[in-house]
Order: C-alpha cells, then structure tokens, then sequence
C-alpha cells in the first residue's frame, strides 16, 4: 500500500519553563529525534533540527518570532538534516568539517536506520528513503566545554560530552536544572559502536552527568526524564544493559512494542 503524503511534518508539544518539543511524528519513533525550542528575551534556540526532509521554518511560525541560535548536539543526520535552514549554525569543532561536507557515512546515515520502515508518510510526491542525504551547513559558531550561551534572561552551559560521538555536547542551565542532552544519554538503548563512538569515553561523560543536579533532562530521542531516572539509565549503562544489539532484530523489536 502507498504511503500518504504527510499534510504537517512536524508536532509541538509546549512545556514549561520556555521549552516546547517539536517532533516529527511520521518518522518512526525508534528514529525520531526531538527538536528542542527553547525561548529567550533576546534569543530563542533551537537544540537539534530534525531529517530535514520538509522546511521547518515555513511550518513553525513560532521559530521566527526572535533570532534563533540553532545548534546541533552532534552531526548525525536524525539531528544536524534540518541545520541548513538557520543562518546561526553552532556545534561542537570536531564535527563542524561534516557539517561543511555532509556524507551517508559520516552523518551515520547509512547505517541501517533510513529504511522504508522508518516513515510511516512520506515528506513529498515522490519521496524515497534511498535518495536520503544531509544538506551542506557550514558552522557559524563553534561550542565547547565551559562556552556559555546567553539569551537575554537565561544562559545554558556548553558541556563536552564525547562517546556516542567526538564532538557530542549537551546544554545545562543551571538556575532551571535543565540538561539538554543529545544523544549522550536518553530513555532508550544508548549507542556507542557508531564508526567513530568510544564507549570509555561515553562512561566517562555519563559518570560526569551523573553528578550534575539536574531536574529534567530533554534528551535527543523518546520522553524526557527527572534527575532518578537519569542515574538509573546511567547506572544500567554502565552495567553492560542498554544497548541495542543486532540493529535489524532491536528495529523489529522497536516496532512490535509500538504496533507499527
Ligand atoms: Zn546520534
């Protein structure tokens, strides 16, 4: 049966403290990463930007209202496919040359994970997963461990966080307790045999996090989860639970738990 094209790509979901989910709700949600809004008196930001396969500005009035400083936690195409689309384009050093040069390969896209079970509708007439690819951003802004980013009336901290990826960074704001986290930690089997993850790495910055106090952690994929849940998933991870196995058998697996 033909998919449907998707009459919206993307869903909002607002939360408090100036913080809404944009999500795209016809990417599988073993795939789909959250786009993270945050409001600012001066500035807004945007964490993480989506596949990039429908124009986000033109849906999401909201993103336009202030200058927003767009920043990808990593360059991995669920994340960095939407970068393009803003003119203020931040990440970490090490992954700003994919960014500049965006491949199958190097974004991780092709791994496994863009496959025709990935989306339940289709962005376009004529959209197929295997023309898939990750647009050219260039970095405007570099972050890195101890940069802070003001917005007017609230200032997040860049933390460092390699493991899943080199240049993989995170965002706390202290007066809140928010971590915004990419995919350093989330609620669902961490991943750290990527071609250039380093689990040593991932342990380290997982045991830093667990000593920060957090409140809310927004993470790069599923639910957002308070700072106990945060340790558990730390302290599973570390462990040896937590990851993902054989990628087709967790995909199957992934979509028999959701019906899909
Ligand atoms: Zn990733």
């Amino acid at each position: 049966m033909p998919k449907p094209i998707a009459e919206n790509w993307f869903t909002v979901e607002h939360l408090s403290d100036g913080v809404s989910r944009i999500y795209e709700p016809h990417m599988a949600d073993w795939l789909r990463c959250n786009i993270w809004h945050v409001r600012g008196r001066d500035r807004d930001l945007v964490i993480d930007t989506g596949m990039g396969v429908r124009p986000m500005l033109e849906e999401m009035t909201q993103l336009t209202q202030r200058p927003v400083t767009a920043i990808v936690t990593h360059s991995h195409f669920d994340h960095s496919g939407g970068l393009y689309e803003f003119k203020t384009r931040c990440c970490h050093p090490v992954e700003a040359p994919t960014m500049a040069a965006p491949t199958l390969a190097n974004t991780v896209a092709d791994t496994g994970y863009v496959r025709a079970e990935a989306f339940t509708a289709l962005p376009y007439e004529g959209f197929s997963y295997k023309d898939y690819f990750v647009r050219p951003a260039p970095i405007t802004d570099m972050l890195d461990e101890g940069d802070v980013i003001d917005l007017g009336d609230r200032v997040f901290d860049v933390m460092h966080l390699p493991g899943h990826s080199p240049g993989s960074i995170a965002l706390y704001e202290k007066e809140t307790g928010l971590l915004f986290s990419g995919d350093v930690v989330y609620d669902g089997e961490l991943l750290d045999d990527l071609f250039h993850s380093n689990a040593e790495h991932l342990a380290e910055s997982l045991n830093r996090l667990r000593e920060l106090p957090v409140n809310t952690v927004h993470a790069g994929h599923y639910m957002s989860f308070d700072r106990q849940k945060l340790r558990t998933i730390i302290d599973e991870y570390l462990a040896g639970g937590r990851r993902p196995g054989d990628l087709d058998a967790w995909i199957r697996g992934e979509m028999e738990k959701t019906g899909e």
